[in-house]
């Protein structure tokens, strides 16, 4: 059993100083019970607790680290970088590599804007699509997650909902009423919301692949159908790519499913580690983007020199690489394939997602396809399978409702081992 005594004593005086004692919510480990562990490095496939535990690693930072950690080219660009000062605020060479790059693998994008987080990028697409077709109203999907922009902090409620309740004090009823709720893989609730709310729908954001309800996949048929629709009534189809963007392919979930969407938002891996996002799409929408355009979008440190060095880095080397896609692939599949196993061997029947390098388990006997089949899922029990994993020396996203990300360091021994611990943790906890 691993022993917490430095991440115990820094969390309790983190809690005197910081809310919560985190930057971010989930770190905090409020889902899953116990106190999060204080992180003072990782290399590899491998992350280290202030008290010198070894973990394998199953968040690398919520996606970014597709490559492992402390990957030696990303290191090397940005050593290179750092000598030449931290920030300019003003244009560089590097922001217009990056941009080509970006035009260059994702299908939809003609121009894109960098920002400095994913939470940016969905903010601005979404205003960028009102100024642009001058409409208000914003369909969004229950369990999709497109940061913490007041628009998107509307409650999923129940999937006949069709004006949005704030699930965040802070959000006014009036921004909570520009959003609409429907439910994933349901085209009827999005055509209902449609009709009802004729002309006025400036866009349709969601997830191509739903990644922070667990890991969902479209059905068939599902996101040609959003662009069909889209297409139809003259609203704004923005793939939110944070998450999959450069992960399930080159060119996100968008290559991966041949359906082009108006406008996609970036971040995560596109910064390679370092805080950075980015949207893109037809030149005719980006061009209404200031200085060109009348809608206004700006950022002291955006393009900044040290992230774009980072975020060139590795999405060259994804472009020039593209066998990492298969090796993720056949690694994640195998680990899936373990824990269908493992569940078969216990006479278990709970269910497994997966696309690419995304997978999860859900703790439910149910199909899962949106927000109310993933809420089926018992987290009292996945609680208990986190924390046997920990102790076996995995590090899992403290959440049922997180997708895991396997990174290019994962090799078929290292899988091999993720497996063997489901399969304790498994038995353990029933
Ligand atoms: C992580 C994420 C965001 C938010 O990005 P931040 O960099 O955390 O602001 C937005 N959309 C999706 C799909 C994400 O996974």
């Amino acid at each position: 059993m691993p022993i917490f005594d430095r991440s115990r004593s820094l969390f309790s005086k983190a809690q005197q100083y910081i809310p919560g004692g985190v930057n971010s919510p989930v770190r905090a480990f409020k889902a899953v019970g116990g106190d999060p562990l204080f992180i003072k490095s990782a290399k590899g496939a491998y992350v280290y607790d202030e008290d010198n535990n070894q973990y394998i690693e199953l968040i690398n930072s919520w996606g970014p680290m597709i490559l492992g950690h402390s990957h030696e080219i990303i290191e090397k660009a940005v050593s290179e970088a750092i000598p030449r000062s931290l920030s300019f605020g003003a244009p560089t060479a590097k922001e217009v590599e990056i941009a080509a790059l970006i035009v260059d693998m994702v299908p939809s994008i003609e121009k894109v804007r960098m920002v400095n987080s994913g939470t940016e990028a969905t903010m601005s697409a979404v205003r960028l699509a009102r100024g642009y077709t001058g409409k208000d109203k914003l369909i969004k999907f229950a369990g999709c997650y497109h940061g913490h922009g007041d628009s998107f902090l509307i409650a999923a409620g129940s999937g006949a909902m069709t004006m949005g309740i704030p699930n965040s004090p802070g959000v006014t009823e009036g921004t909570a009423q520009d959003t609409l709720l429907a439910d994933f893989n349901d085209i009827t609730s999005v055509r209902k919301l449609v009709e009802t709310n004729k002309g006025q729908i400036a866009a349709i954001i969601l997830e191509p692949v739903a990644g922070n309800m667990g890991c969902i996949l479209p059905k068939e048929g599902f996101l040609q159908d959003l662009r069909k629709l889209c297409d139809e009534e003259r609203i704004v189809l923005i793939f939110d790519e944070v998450m999959t963007g450069f992960r399930l392919a080159k060119g996100g979930a968008q290559e991966l499913y041949g359906v082009t969407p108006d406008m996609t938002t970036l971040g995560k891996i596109i910064g390679g580690g370092m805080p950075v996002g980015a949207y893109g799409g037809k030149k005719e929408i980006m061009d209404f983007v200031s200085p060109v355009g009348p809608v206004y979008q700006a950022g002291t440190l955006s393009g900044n020199p040290i992230a774009m060095a980072a975020g060139y880095a590795i999405l060259s080397h994804l472009n020039e690489n593209s066998k990492i896609y298969e090796d993720l692939d056949r690694v994640t599949t195998k680990i899936v394939n373990g824990y269908r196993q493992n569940l078969e061997k216990l006479g278990l029947n709970y269910t497994l997602t997966q696309q690419g390098s995304m997978f999860c388990l859900f703790f439910t006997d149910q199909e899962v396809f949106d927000y109310n089949s993933a809420s089926t899922s018992d987290t009292e029990l996945f609680g208990k399978y986190f924390r046997s994993m920990l102790n076996q020396g995995i590090y899992l996203a403290p959440s049922q409702y997180e997708a895991l990300f396997v990174s290019h360091a994962i090799t078929d021994e290292i899988a091999d081992r993720i497996i063997d611990a489901n399969y304790q943790a498994l038995k353990e906890i029933h």
